[in-house]
């Protein structure tokens, strides 16, 4: 049997068709499509088995009620999910978000996006994403507690430690964490390895909190290493202000280059002389405990502060986009390579629009894709669940030089296979190919299920 090859538009129009009105879900699948279907198209096996297409079909689909009691005694109605996409090389793992508009439309793109990022790890672990339309922000600790715990009371039946273990994400840290693992304990009476991103106290890894943003700068040091540039002495930007922003802040300046300009949904601050150890350690401090704004920053240090305003349009030589996806459009491409970027790394989860993604990269600035960028992180999750399978934790430094050889060996995977005939590296079909084979070849094995 010869099934005909693939072609991008009949295979884009099919899964809008499947999934009307999610166009990051599209989004996401189209950059995958774009550099997969001619690999795809020179192995029959692939096409035979119609593997891209049942990769772009998840496995399952949760979706239910939150109830709970806010602190008036007002009865408050969200909705949970769980997008369970892929198991054929370990247990579903990926984060949880929490934010007021989420919809399964960004659910599936970022549970679409882990199965490639997960597969570049080098580790056995599936792929999933969930969360909640609940926004954390502004709700007392009591509040919170009562919405994981409902959250929890559903989610549980649908997860375990060999079957499905969610993290965190945007609007989730350690207190929703530690909330949502204490009332899994207590439905299931078992302490296993049901979460990853515990605090240390309870099972969780050293590093893990730091791994996405130490991860992005790794990535990022060996990608400019590969083209004979270093990252020591750059002047780097770094969008947004939550987990991943703040540790790839910390790493670019443990590796000696600064950070001029950091931001939230609210603005930015610029500091042309770069920031300091204590601007770095105010910032983390107010931003983890006292879930303070970058104004507040700005007001503090008495630095330039510009509310609404993107951190994008401030010169730099490397920029890191660590807040949210999309953030990042074709005009603010265009600045970045007007002020002479060489270098644009994705902390985030698809941050760079598509238009944008493609000008940056035609201008020849060295793009480093989310999948193999941001990996860290769902790597030191693996190794959290490693360390709790084996009842011991390993240390500080010893995590962090796993990290590193992770970082190392997903930027040569990306680097082979993105390797072009005129000697340059396309980063993002080396990612996005090295993460398909062996996903594919995983499911291949497993006849047609
Ligand atoms: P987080 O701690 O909630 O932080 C998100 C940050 O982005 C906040 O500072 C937020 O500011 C800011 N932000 C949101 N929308 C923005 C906008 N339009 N412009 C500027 N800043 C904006 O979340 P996170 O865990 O760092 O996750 C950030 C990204 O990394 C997401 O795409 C996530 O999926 C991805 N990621 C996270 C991990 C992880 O381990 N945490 C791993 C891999 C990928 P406000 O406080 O004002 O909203």
């Amino acid at each position: 049997m010869f099934t005909k090859k693939l072609e991008l538009d009949d295979f884009m129009n099919g899964l809008a068709r499947r999934n009307p009105n999610e166009p990051e879900f599209h989004q996401a699948v189209r950059e995958v499509a774009e550099s997969v279907i001619p690999y795809i198209n020179h192995h029959q096996k692939y096409i035979d088995a119609r593997i891209l297409e049942r990769m772009t079909e998840p496995d399952r689909i949760i979706i239910f009620r939150v109830c709970w009691e806010d602190d008036d005694g007002h009865i408050r109605v969200n909705r949970g999910y769980r997008v369970q996409f892929n198991n054929a090389i370990g247990p579903y793992k990926g984060g949880l978000r929490f934010t007021s508009n989420l919809s399964l439309d960004t659910l599936k793109f970022l549970g679409f996006e882990q199965t490639f990022k997960n597969s570049l790890t080098t580790l056995p672990l599936g792929s999933a994403k969930g969360g909640a339309d609940f926004n954390p922000k502004g709700k007392s600790d009591r509040e919170v507690m009562r919405f994981c715990q409902s959250f929890m009371t559903e989610l549980h039946k649908h997860i375990g430690a060999h079957t499905d273990v969610p993290a965190g994400d945007i609007g989730v840290g350690a207190r929703e964490i530690s909330y949502m693992f204490g009332q899994y304990k207590r439905l299931q009476n078992e302490f296993r390895s049901v979460l990853t991103g515990k605090e240390l106290a309870y099972g969780g890894s050293l590093i893990r909190k730091e791994a996405t943003g130490y991860g992005t700068v790794f990535f990022t040091r060996e990608m400019l290493k590969a083209h004979q540039k270093e990252l020591e002495g750059k002047r780097c930007i770094v969008s947004g202000s939550g987990n991943v922003a703040l540790y790839t802040a910390q790493k670019v300046m443990q590796l000696g280059a600064t950070v001029i300009a950091m931001s939230d949904s609210g603005g930015s601050f610029l500091i042309p002389s770069g920031m300091t150890q204590e601007h770095l350690n105010h910032l983390i401090d107010l931003k983890e405990k006292q879930r303070g704004r970058i104004s507040e920053f700005a007001e503090h240090f008495d630095c330039d502060y510009y509310p609404d305003k993107k951190v994008w349009d401030f010169p730099c030589d490397i920029a890191f986009a660590c807040a949210t996806q999309n953030e990042l459009e074709l005009n603010d491409a265009k600045e970045l390579v007007k002020n002479g970027c060489i270098a644009l790394a994705e902390g985030a989860n698809m941050p760079t629009t598509m238009e944008a993604s493609h000008y940056l990269r035609e201008a020849g600035i060295l793009f480093a894709p989310a999948k193999a960028a941001n990996a860290g992180g769902v790597a030191v999750s693996g190794l959290e669940m490693s360390q709790n399978s084996m009842r011991l934790s390993w240390p500080l430094e010893e995590l962090e030089k796993r990290l590193e050889d992770i970082m190392f060996k997903i930027h040569q995977q990306s680097k082979r296979y993105g390797q072009q005939s005129d000697n340059t590296i396309d980063y993002i079909r080396g990612a996005n190919i090295a993460g398909f084979t062996k996903v594919a070849d995983a499911m291949l094995s497993y006849g047609f299920v």
